[in-house]
């Protein structure tokens, strides 16, 4: 038996002991005596060193409380340079989204009540016209995400019978969410048609037979094809399934509702464009470019729309009043252009001139010199993330730390009270301040300052 195995303490001491009892100001009791225990154990089985006195067993159990304390679902702060970061969220909401959420989760709202009649009503029609204005869209409807949006469209026109897509669309778009697999979900029969690089209108039309039920076409989202490529776009598909009398399905993604070319980012269509193209429906996604929370946006012809809401998937794919409360307040915001732009902080974050970064990110990396953290101001590259303008490389700048390890550098921001995810470049650990709310800039400094063990300035 080991010096420290002999020396273990009983748990009721180390409870009585003023360290450990003056945590419980920190967390209920029960919690505390759990993580006394949890800490004893871990020394017995050896998992741990333990420790020699009390202060010493104090600070290890402080420790645990804290781990126990702290939330899984934590607020970090964003200095990966990708604005719409999947693993981080994707997109802040904005002020009027917030406001909206808090109004309707504190009290009752009209989530399914008919104000006008008094009687149950339906929580489908949130929404619904707001979206029908901005898009040009027959009928609207909102679900979970894009991806239940897919499967929900596919399930009620498709179950069962034949829906044809190319093979190079057959694509993969962050951790889950791979095409085949959802087509197959939803009890669609997958026909590939065309091949990797290349598929023409023809060879949709030479799969159409009495079993087709519908035409799938998915946005590449987050890769380019280049060369010798040939692809059929909704515009072209959409008489190709009209002729066929089978429904377009058109997974646009992104849910872009504004023209980014002003500021350097084109080539993808808007919302409105989609829909224009005629698609019988479009589906996209609520928290990618269109700057709103987590949802899945169905756009489309009410026939269409109607089958979807009745089919019983409807019921597990719906939304919250939360959801719905920050959906219709960012859409609200479209209805003039400019204050989607000056509002939503994805479009903000997406528009920022880059003189503008550069500024915060030397006014940052000045504060932090002066707090004694060795760091420089550096040209820097962002990207949009979610999807969308998979090649576009935004100007940008960001904080490099001149850490002698950028590995241990980039730990210990992760590990900081308010955690901070950087980008190691060429060795060095880069901050860059596109995808950082400016309102965060402050945050971004006391949490590097408080990791690196500078002082905030
Ligand atoms: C992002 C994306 C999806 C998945 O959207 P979620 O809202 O995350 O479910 C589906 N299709 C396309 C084309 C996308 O870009």
């Amino acid at each position: 038996m080991t010096d420290a195995r002999r020396d273990l303490p009983a748990v009721g001491t180390l409870l009585e002991s003023d360290a450990v009892r003056a945590l419980t100001a920190r967390a209920p009791r029960d919690v505390v005596a759990s993580a006394t225990r949890r800490v004893i154990e871990a020394a017995r089985s050896n998992r741990s060193q333990g420790a020699h006195d009390l202060p010493g067993w104090g600070a290890l159990i402080a420790a645990e409380v804290e781990r126990t304390m702290t939330r899984s679902l934590r607020r970090v702060v964003n200095a990966t340079g990708v604005v719409l970061h999947t693993n981080l969220g994707r997109a802040p909401l904005a002020e009027r989204a917030l406001a909206a959420i808090a109004q309707i989760a504190a009290g009752y709202s009209n989530i399914e009540y008919d104000l006008d009649a008094g009687v149950r009503g339906s929580r489908h029609i949130h929404c619904a016209a707001l979206l029908r204005e901005l898009t040009g869209a027959e009928d609207a409807m909102v679900v979970n995400n894009c991806a239940a949006a897919l499967v929900l469209a596919l399930a009620a026109l498709a179950d069962g019978r034949e829906a044809i897509i190319s093979r190079g669309e057959l694509v993969e778009i962050g951790g889950s969410f791979r095409v085949p697999e959802i087509m197959a979900a939803s009890g669609a029969l997958l026909v590939e048609v065309g091949t990797t690089n290349r598929t023409h209108a023809a060879d949709y039309v030479n799969a159409i037979t009495p079993r087709t039920a519908a035409i799938l076409s998915v946005h590449r989202s987050n890769f380019v094809q280049e060369g010798f490529v040939a692809s059929v776009g909704p515009a072209e598909l959409a008489p190709v399934a009209a002729r066929a009398g089978v429904p377009l399905i058109h997974d646009f993604g992104s849910g872009l509702m504004l023209d980014l070319s002003p500021w350097g980012l084109s080539g993808e269509p808007t919302a409105p464009e989609a829909v224009r193209s005629g698609a019988t429906l479009v589906v996209m996604s609520g928290d990618k470019l269109l700057g709103g929370p987590q949802a899945g946006i169905v756009l489309g012809r009410a026939e269409a729309v109607d089958a979807m809401r009745k089919h019983p998937l409807a019921r597990a794919m719906r939304v919250d009043k939360l959801t719905l409360a920050a959906l219709e307040a960012t859409l609200e915001l479209y209805r003039d252009p400019a204050a989607a732009v000056a509002e939503l902080p994805t479009l903000r974050m997406l528009t920022a001139p880059a003189e503008v970064i550069r500024r915060r990110s030397e006014a940052v990396a000045a504060r932090l010199r002066k707090g004694g953290i060795e760091c420089v101001s550096v040209a820097s590259e962002s990207a949009v993330g979610g999807g969308a303008f998979p090649s576009a490389r935004i100007a940008s700048a960001a904080v490099r730390i001149e850490a002698a390890s950028a590995a241990r550098a980039d730990a210990m921001l992760r590990a900081a009270s308010v955690p901070v995810v950087g980008r190691v470049l060429d060795d060095r650990l880069q901050l860059d301040l596109r995808s950082v709310p400016e309102a965060q800039d402050d945050l971004l400094v006391g949490a590097v300052a408080d990791a690196l063990g500078g002082t905030a300035q």
